[in-house]
């Protein structure tokens, strides 16, 4: 038997889109700013590499290694190793872009050193969030396709699962804005920067930040469909 395609259209796919749209404007929006400040020349003249090292050394972090690593934003802060590997458009590079990213994973590098607890949660909860989002939909619909009493425990296991991962969203909130933060007010306060081009970083960093918001609000409609789409079954 055939059905047309609006039959099976589900209205809660809605709340999918919502996200991506959100996250496609998200990450629009950070590739033009960083294109915009990748052309902008740092009066200092100084690398990414050279302002991570002069950020983490005013901190008092000296048994980080700064890396190279190859790739366009895989900047990151390795904290069981202790490296801090920036990418090809950070490392090397002049540009008030660069300076703003090598300083933000400084700050992540700082929140590791000085025990910032949010850090540690998120580091905690990896495991759990990918074990999680794994696990989460094949017990939702294991629960709706059965029936009887391991129905509703299965979706709300399925819940359960869902909801360590968009836990994990949430907090990379603070952890991610925090280190940005950290960052803007190194470089403000150390001369690396004027205070002009401290606010040019403020955009930079600004729009990577929204990438993160966009990825939880995506990750809390999706919990928030799962809940629409599950109503009728999780208490029966
Ligand atoms: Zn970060």
């Amino acid at each position: 038997m055939y059905y047309p395609m609006y039959y099976r259209i589900d209205p809660t796919y809605i709340l999918v889109l919502i996200g991506v749209v959100l996250s496609l404007l998200a990450s629009a929006r950070v590739k033009s700013t960083f294109a915009r400040y990748q052309r902008v020349r740092n009066r200092a003249g100084l690398t990414g590499h050279e302002a991570a090292e002069r950020v983490l050394h005013g901190a008092g972090i000296y048994d980080v290694r700064i890396e190279h690593v190859s790739g366009n934003l895989t900047d990151h802060y390795d904290p069981r190793n202790k490296v801090l590997r920036l990418s090809d458009s950070t490392y090397n590079s002049v540009s008030v872009a660069a300076v703003g990213v090598a300083a933000h994973e400084c700050g992540h590098a700082i929140q590791h050193a000085t025990n910032y607890a949010p850090i540690r949660w998120r580091g905690a909860l990896v495991p759990v969030a990918n074990f999680g989002s794994t696990i989460a939909w094949p017990l939702i619909l294991i629960g709706l396709f059965i029936t009887g009493e391991s129905s509703s425990l299965l979706i709300n296991l399925g819940i359960l699962a869902f909801s360590a991962a968009v836990l994990f969203q949430l907090v990379t909130l603070p952890v991610e804005f925090n280190a940005s933060n950290r960052a803007i007010r190194i470089l403000g306060s150390n001369g690396m920067m004027a205070q002009e081009e401290v606010g040019d970083v403020k955009k930079v960093l600004g729009a990577a930040a929204l990438t993160y918001v966009a990825s939880a609000a995506t990750a809390i409609l999706q919990l928030l469909r799962i809940l629409i789409l599950t109503g009728g079954r999780r208490d029966d």
